[in-house]
């Protein structure tokens, strides 16, 4: 068992995959988690479950690329939760294409979800954390924010920014004991892979690529967010973390 002291935890992207697994994983834990997706429904689901089995959770549909819906998310949250001390910036989208085929709408949409979503909820749950002197917040990020990736131009530019929004808010934040990390996954399966997964040709090809040779678990993800988040990776900020069976070394 990880250490947590009566914490409450806000998940973006909690509906489904890898946001779902750490959603699950931190109510296990005795965390409070306020799951929260683009559609009610799913975000519903992950918090009916976590009740079902003795949790502790609220669900929340937000649009994570509207930053007004962002603002009106935290104040309402505010009433029913004065502190919320971890937040992980998991919600993500795809939207691949070569760059001279990737229309201006697919960069912006991608843009918008997957990193100025991070910099809303960081920047109005950020501040209470570090009046607390205590916080902790992971953003997942991507291996293609790592090493690049063709056909995703848009994802990889936005994946690599969490990393330096990272780096740069584990900075800011130090001195007020909020730890700030990235974990970035390889190819794991969920909904946003299956394509590839389900492809016998598409997923040899990508396993040629994972020293590990198998696609990862959302399980894998969540294991490793789940310490981040709590009092023993104290002394961790400002890192990124690979899971991804060896692809990015
Ligand atoms: P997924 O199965 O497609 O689930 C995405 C989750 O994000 C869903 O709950 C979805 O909400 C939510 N979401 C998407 N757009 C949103 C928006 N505008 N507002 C609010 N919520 C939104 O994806 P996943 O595979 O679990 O990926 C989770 C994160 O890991 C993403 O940031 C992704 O980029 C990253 N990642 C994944 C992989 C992989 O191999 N799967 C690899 C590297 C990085 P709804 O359920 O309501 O649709």
């Amino acid at each position: 068992m990880l250490t947590f002291k009566n914490r409450t935890a806000l998940v973006t992207g909690a509906g489904r995959g890898i946001g779902k697994a750490i959603a699950e994983t931190l109510a296990r834990q005795g965390v409070t988690v306020i799951c929260v997706s683009k559609s009610a429904d799913s975000c519903g689901g992950t918090a009916a479950g976590i009740l079902a089995a003795g949790g502790k959770a609220k669900a929340l549909a937000v649009d994570v690329a509207d930053g007004a819906a962002i603002a009106k998310a935290v104040e309402v949250l505010g009433q029913e939760f004065p502190m919320i001390d971890i937040l992980v910036n998991n919600a993500g989208i795809t939207r691949d294409g070569l760059l001279f085929r990737m229309s201006e709408l697919d960069w912006d949409d991608v843009i918008a979800t997957n990193l100025t979503s991070c910099f809303h909820w960081t920047k109005l749950l950020g501040r209470p954390m570090t009046r607390a002197r205590w916080g902790r917040i992971v953003n997942i990020t991507s291996v293609s924010g790592v090493m690049g990736n063709a056909g995703q131009a848009n994802y990889s530019a936005a994946k690599a920014g969490m990393i330096g929004f990272t780096k740069s808010l584990a900075r800011e934040f130090a001195g007020r004991s909020v730890t700030v990390n990235a974990v970035a996954p390889g190819f794991i399966k969920t909904d946003m892979t299956t394509e590839f997964v389900n492809s016998a040709e598409v997923s040899a090809r990508i396993l040629e690529s994972v020293p590990l040779k198998r696609f990862g678990e959302a399980a894998d993800i969540a294991h490793l967010t789940a310490y981040l988040c709590s009092e023993e990776s104290s002394y961790i900020t400002g890192q990124v973390f690979n899971v991804d069976g060896g692809m990015a070394m």
